[in-house]
């Protein structure tokens, strides 16, 4: 008999909790009005291939570079 209140005991306490978390998420959905900010897509940098916001990157002769000086290096740096 004692068993059967402590389970009854538990399911009360389980349902509760549930009850608390369903209701903070329903609050913090309401609170964070703003849109999510779309993840920023990445790009190498085709000098040292470093990866930088697409945003930040110089754009050049079709290829992405993280810096001044990496947009104006010769592209073929690995020829020796
Ligand atoms: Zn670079």
């Amino acid at each position: 008999m004692a068993k059967l209140i402590l389970i009854a005991i538990a399911l009360w306490l389980i349902i509760i909790v549930l009850k608390r978390y369903r209701k903070g998420m329903d609050q913090q959905e309401g609170a964070s009005g703003k849109e999510r900010q779309p993840t920023e897509s990445m790009v190498q940098c085709a000098y040292c291939g470093v990866h930088i916001p697409e945003s930040d990157s110089l754009k050049a002769r079709g290829h992405h570079f993280c810096c001044q000086a990496h947009m104006d290096a010769p592209e073929d740096v690995n020829d020796n």
